[in-house]
């Protein structure tokens, strides 16, 4: 007998080294420096203890369970029931309504609305932040309901009877809403819209048409657009009208929790919101600040990535040395730490406009950098998932669904060149935005040799071709920003390697910061324990 053990103990092959353990449980609020200095720094102290509670709570194994399970138990959608009827229900896993219950009662959906005091808007960005991390679908119809309010005001009848539900804090009582403005035949050139809306004479109109995507179609109220007798116009439908009807669900690469769908709408009752015809002004304000989530939701996948990585980093060795030690190591995860912190930084600067009568900057800084962050998110992803080696690409690790995810906040809400050229429009017709935004740029003049060049060549440029070239001024736009905050708020190291990386030296691939910049130093704060 003890001849065998001694064999069974030569063959074995179940032990297990130079894993790293599971980063969880982790406080992802405390962890992250950035985030918290940013909160602060952007008139958000009242909200530190908020965030935090939710951060503690995004860390759990238990948080990380329902993620996984509402994922892996992707949303079903039943046309009919057993008798033939028409029900049009969504059956979704319960860990996906715990997801979205925890952030409904945590107000990530309606805070500013509810608690106007200053910082309620970077608050709520705090809390959007931390939670994106726990699971990027569930936060689509938690930012969609935020954003609906501005656009529901325009018509004060329709907000007195909705803005309560919508803005309770309460996941049974409350309401949610999504927006449908997408067809098949334009997505971007909303203008091409071809659903009807005809007066049904009693001050509302019948709504005929399809919708090619509509997210989240459990939503009680969505926002959508129709060609009324004055032309396009946006109107407030409910889910439950007898007309409105779900054609499918989308099979999507990301965001699998989520359900995404094509509707139709069978004279859908609709109430207009702003006047005939300017429906395209009137559903802006509802873009705008789901715009400013799509940065918040990428740049806290970013975080996500980071954090992973350096994680993995510091448990794992190869070649004899802990990965993290390994100087080209440090490079890459440098590089991605400061990515990851201008983009924080960044979107917190802009959620706080929000918070102020700052509009020409809101506009234009939330068209800039929802471009520029979410256009990096996917090669953020992509390099931050290498670092985890062939771990990185199974899917317990995590990261294909970051991967997967990353590149959804680019398509959305203006697409990578619709966003580019909305900045060169911006700049036409709103000529008090570039300005604001270069005003804001400006704080930083003298403190950084490498960012008063960037901001002179962007003061000098006069481009022959502005829109074959808006992706590159916008770009060159989006981090001089980056690069200001960071200049005037972050430790040494990181502005400078991100002056280093990113204005003086731009790298093709991340890992590509030069020599001389204290990589050791960003890798270091990237992760507090
Ligand atoms: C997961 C998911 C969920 C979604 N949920 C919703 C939702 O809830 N409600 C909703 O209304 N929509 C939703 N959408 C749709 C989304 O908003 C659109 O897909 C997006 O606006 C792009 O429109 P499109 O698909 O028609 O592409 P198009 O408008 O056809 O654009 C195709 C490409 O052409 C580019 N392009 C367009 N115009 C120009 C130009 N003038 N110059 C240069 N390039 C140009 C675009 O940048 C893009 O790369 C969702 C999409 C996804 C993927």
């Amino acid at each position: 007998m003890w001849q065998a053990v001694a064999v069974l103990a030569q063959t074995s092959t179940h032990d297990v080294a130079n894993q790293a353990p599971p980063i969880v449980p982790y406080n992802v609020f405390d962890a992250d420096l950035a985030l918290g200095e940013a909160l602060e720094r952007e008139s958000g102290t009242w909200g530190v203890d908020r965030v935090r509670d939710a951060g503690e709570l995004a860390g759990t194994p238990e948080a990380l369970a329902h993620s996984e399970r509402a994922e892996a138990n992707e949303p079903r959608l039943r046309t009919h029931d057993r008798y033939g009827h028409r029900i049009d229900e969504v059956e979704l896993d319960p860990s996906w309504h715990w997801l979205l219950r925890q952030a409904v009662e945590r107000e990530i959906h309606c805070l500013p609305w509810r608690d106007p005091r200053p910082g309620a808007h970077v608050v709520r960005a705090g809390l959007m932040f931390v939670w994106s991390q726990v699971n990027s679908g569930v936060m689509c119809p938690v930012s969609m309901t935020y954003s609906v309010i501005p656009a529901l005001r325009e018509n004060p009848d329709l907000a007195a009877e909705w803005e309560p539900r919508l803005t309770r804090p309460s996941y049974e009582d409350g309401a949610l809403s999504g927006m449908a403005m997408t067809e098949k035949q334009g997505g971007s050139d909303v203008r091409a819209n071809t659903s009807r809306a005809e007066p049904a004479g009693d001050g509302a109109y019948e709504i005929t048409g399809h919708k090619w995507f509509c997210s989240y179609p459990p939503c009680d109220v969505f926002l959508t657009l129709a060609q009324a007798p004055a032309g396009l116009s946006c109107f407030l439908i409910e889910g439950d009208d007898p007309g409105f009807r779900i054609q499918r669900l989308k099979d999507k690469l990301g965001t699998r929790s989520l359900p995404s769908s094509e509707v139709e709408f069978h004279g859908v009752r609709g109430r207009l919101i702003g006047e005939e015809g300017r429906g395209v002004r009137t559903i802006l304000r509802m873009v705008n600040h789901t715009r400013l989530d799509c940065l918040i939701g990428s740049a806290a996948g970013m975080r996500w990535g980071v954090a992973q990585a350096v994680h993995h980093a510091r448990n794992r060795s190869a070649f004899g040395r802990v990965l993290v030690e390994q100087p080209l190591m440090t490079n890459v995860l440098a590089d991605l730490a400061v990515e990851s912190e201008a983009a924080t930084a960044a979107a917190m600067r802009v959620a706080r406009s929000y918070d102020e009568d700052d509009a020409a900057f809101r506009r234009f800084a939330t068209a800039v950098m929802k471009y520029w962050v979410c256009k990096r998110a996917s090669q953020h992803a992509l390099e931050a998932s290498e670092c985890l080696g062939g771990n990185g690409y199974v899917e317990e690790s995590g990261m294909p669904r970051l991967v997967r995810d990353s590149p959804l906040n680019s398509i959305w809400e203006g697409s990578g060149n619709v966003a580019a050229l909305d900045v060169l429009r911006a700049t036409l017709r709103e000529p008090e935005g570039l300005p604001a935004f270069l005003a804001e740029c400006e704080l930083a003049r003298g403190a950084d040799h490498r960012l008063d060049a960037h901001l002179d060549r962007l003061a000098a440029r006069a481009p022959t071709d502005p829109e074959f070239e808006a992706r590159r001024l916008v770009g060159d736009l989006a981090v001089a920003l980056q690069a200001s905050l960071l200049v005037r708020n972050a430790p040494g190291p990181v502005a400078d390697a991100f002056c280093a990386g990113r204005l003086a030296e731009p790298g093709r691939v991340f890992g590509n910061l030069p020599a001389g910049v204290d990589a050791d130093a960003v890798v270091e704060r990237a992760l507090a324990a």
